[in-house]
């Protein structure tokens, strides 16, 4: 009965054990880290994106004065016109070389906004990787403390399944159900008058009334309830 109970115990460490492994924690953590890296990633993605679709249009905006700036050229080195026709293209001719001049001026803030956000887009990108390499080490080595506790656990199981029949049915119901009631001990040592499971002391009348009691009949603490195994270090 106390073998069982002992490997139980230890089958209930185990399981404490897989869910508490450190590593479970570092990769929750990892993985947080992970999902807001995506959420940056995909930030700076739209961004880098956005920005240049501006230098595109910007781009665009100066070419198309450049472009009416060469045609009026075109037509006054032709002459075409009368003086005050060439006056008016002249003077459009200023308007357009100081237009060109903001436009780009706009076009080389949109450039210099672009190589940042280019720059942070692979910086954010290099800390992906990194996330990626540890998060599948931590994965690893999380596989390989669960493998172990999973070896171990399989030969305690074993080692329950040779033991627990032997018991008897009705036994074994009876430990299994106040193993369930009183937090995964069903069953405890009565050591020097002790009961190993509450650590109350006997009453002396239930101690001669155990003194006497047979061999295979099953006794319970009158305190917990549960299943005393009488030692010998039981004190009797
Ligand atoms: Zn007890």
């Amino acid at each position: 009965m106390l073998d069982l109970q002992k490997l139980d115990t230890r089958l209930a460490q185990l399981d404490h054990r897989s869910r508490t492994l450190p590593v479970l924690q570092e990769l929750s953590a990892a993985q947080a880290q992970s999902t807001r890296a995506d959420e940056d990633l995909v930030l700076a993605r739209t961004a880098v994106a956005d920005v240049e679709r501006e230098i595109t249009k910007a781009d665009q905006d100066v070419q198309l004065v450049r472009d009416r700036a060469a045609r009026n050229t075109a037509r006054l080195e032709a002459g075409q016109g009368n003086a005050k026709e060439l006056q008016a293209m002249q003077h459009e001719l200023d308007t357009l070389a100081r237009r060109q001049s903001e436009l780009e001026d706009v076009e080389l803030e949109v450039m210099e906004r672009a190589e940042t956000l280019r720059a942070e887009l692979t910086e954010l990108e290099r800390r992906r990787t990194d996330l990626d390499e540890k998060l599948s080490g931590l994965e690893d080595e999380h596989a390989r403390a669960a493998g172990e506790i999973d070896t171990e656990r399989s030969a305690v199981v074993a080692e329950r399944a040779q033991i627990a029949p032997g018991l008897g049915e009705d036994l074994l119901a009876l430990y299994e159900e106040v193993r369930e009631q009183h937090g995964g001990l069903g069953a405890a040592p009565l050591i020097q008058r002790r009961c190993g499971g509450c650590q109350l002391e006997l009453t002396s009348s239930d101690l001669s009334r155990i003194r006497t009691a047979p061999e295979d009949e099953v006794l319970r603490c009158e305190e917990c309830r549960r299943i005393l195994v009488r030692t010998a270090e039981s004190g009797l």
